[in-house]
């Protein structure tokens, strides 16, 4: 570990002890200032969306600004907007009813804020995938530690001196540094661990927090699927699958991962993607719309996906695109791989690029099958004109969320929970689910001076055995 490094735990340790006394001056944060820390929030994406935009470019060599607008800037400003509107009814209390044996009394349940939290995040979209955990957490009363990637350094060190200036550090904070420092940060006591990134990380991640049983939520990624059924327009799948799958050149946890299309449809569905892939770049290698891959690692480790896939005789598409242009902005041409042999790395290990395998199924339930075999995906699309079919799909798998006919934009819908299942994660957030993942549910049972419970206490007599009874039944 650097000094550098140490330095930084150091400061983060003294961090977290000022934050939670901080906490414990002011435990139940008024809803007015809660509002407060939200605008606050939206204010910043408003006043700095093309610095945010700018930095996030810089750190991927090319990320096309109307993406970086769309899904990270703009959704902030929504997330926040929506959590501040639902903030009165998220946090009221809850009343509940009191069995008749337990009368008289009222019970109810108390939205509490958890605390000091901590937040992890990855470099794929590294502005939102912290300002939304850190939206959930401010609207549920709690302050928040954020420790982004160290893949995209421009922007953790810009959101580090945009919050500075929105919040004071004893409430919000960002450290920055790499695996060293995360690993140092997932150790500490907070009140509730938010982790966004790979699984095999989150695996970790949770074993750190388990050591000081501190709860934790793990957004992670998979290979997620999408299915087309039989008779389903080609072009209609291809425009829908080709979009989600080349926004942000395929770096997303919720892109389709593979597509999975009736035997002999393959060629078509392959060739009508690379259409659109066309229309939507005239050159992926050299127009700024498509964005480039993060690291020359995660570029090489593409590439080799490719060659892997071709050496097993598998069939590569791709646009027409000026390859030395490619290379040199570290971009990957959209690919589609019609298929490739079951165990190359593209059909084993997630992809988080634009290279789409597509494979050919003989019946729909072999493709469920095959879905419900491996590991549970983050997300499962379901390309059907038929309700009955499309929902027998998702009576034979399970994933964290679903798209039916549609990718990607379910996580837009903010009332729908967002998170995995098994390996692609536990926990979810957005909407009144984030404010819940920062939120501890306290019951509280109030009775009068006296109860008759009283009665229950030894020396046991009929009023107890009457009771009993009653309970046995
Ligand atoms: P990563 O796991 O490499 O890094 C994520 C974060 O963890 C970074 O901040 C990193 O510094 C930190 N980290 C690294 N090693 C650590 C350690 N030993 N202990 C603690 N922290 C450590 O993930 P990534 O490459 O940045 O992100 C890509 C992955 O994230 C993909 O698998 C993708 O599917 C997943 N992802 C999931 C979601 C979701 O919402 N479920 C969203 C985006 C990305």
């Amino acid at each position: 570990m650097s000094e550098a490094e140490a330095k930084q735990i150091e400061r983060m340790k003294a961090l977290l002890t000022a934050q939670k006394a901080a906490f414990r001056a002011e435990r139940h944060r008024p809803l007015d200032k809660r509002k407060a820390d939200l605008d606050r929030v939206a204010d910043l994406c408003r006043k700095h969306a093309d610095a945010i935009a700018e930095a996030i470019s810089r750190d991927f060599g090319n990320r096309a600004k109307q993406e970086s607008v769309i899904a990270e800037i703009a959704f902030v400003i929504q997330d926040a907007r929506h959590a501040k509107k639902h903030l009165g009814k998220w946090s009221k209390p809850r009343r509940v009813g009191v069995p008749m044996t337990l009368m008289p009394g009222s019970a109810m349940i108390r939205r509490e804020p958890k605390g000091v939290v901590g937040i992890v995040s990855p470099w794929n979209y590294p502005f939102q995938l912290a300002m939304a955990p850190l939206i959930a957490a401010l609207a549920a009363g709690c302050r928040a530690m954020i420790k982004p990637s160290e893949y995209t350094p421009a922007m953790a060190e810009l959101m580090k001196t945009l919050l500075a200036e929105a919040f004071e550090e004893d409430h919000v904070t960002v450290i920055t540094g790499g695996p060293a420092v995360g690993e140092a940060f997932t150790k500490m006591t907070f009140d509730h661990l938010f982790y966004t990134g790979s699984t095999q990380v989150g695996r970790l991640v949770a074993m750190a927090a388990a050591e000081n049983l501190v709860p934790v939520t793990l957004e992670l990624g998979g290979k997620s699927p999408a299915i087309v059924t039989p008779g389903y327009p080609t072009d209609s799948a291809a425009k829908s699958i080709g979009w989600g799958k080349l926004f942000n050149a395929g770096q997303t946890c919720v892109a389709p991962d593979y597509v999975l299309t009736p035997k002999g449809t393959e060629s078509a569905l392959g060739e009508a993607i690379i259409k659109v892939a066309a229309h939507q770049f005239e050159d992926a290698a050299t127009d700024d719309s498509y964005t480039a891959i993060v690291s020359d690692r995660h570029y090489a480790r593409l590439n080799d996906m490719i060659e892997e896939a071709r050496a097993g005789g598998a069939e590569i598409l791709q646009p027409e695109h000026d390859a030395d242009a490619a290379k040199a902005a570290r971009k990957i041409p959209p690919t589609v791989v019609l298929n490739p042999p079951a165990d190359c790395r593209l059909m084993t290990e997630e992809i988080f690029g634009p290279i789409l395998p597509i494979n050919g199924y003989t019946e729909l339930d072999a493709a469920t099958e095959y879905v419900a075999d491996h590991d549970h995906p983050l997300a499962l699309y379901v390309y059907s004109t038929d309700k009955t079919q499309a929902d027998r799909v998702l009576d034979n798998t399970q994933s964290g969320g679903v798209g039916v006919n549609i990718n990607l934009l379910h996580l837009s819908v903010p009332d729908l929970p967002f998170g995995g299942i098994g390996a692609s994660g536990q926990g979810a957030y957005h909407g009144e689910a984030g404010f819940m993942t920062f939120s501890h549910e306290r019951s509280v049972f109030r009775t009068g001076k006296w109860h008759p419970s009283r009665l229950l206490a030894p020396p046991y007599g009929k009023m107890y055995e009457s009771v009993a009874k009653k309970q046995m039944k």
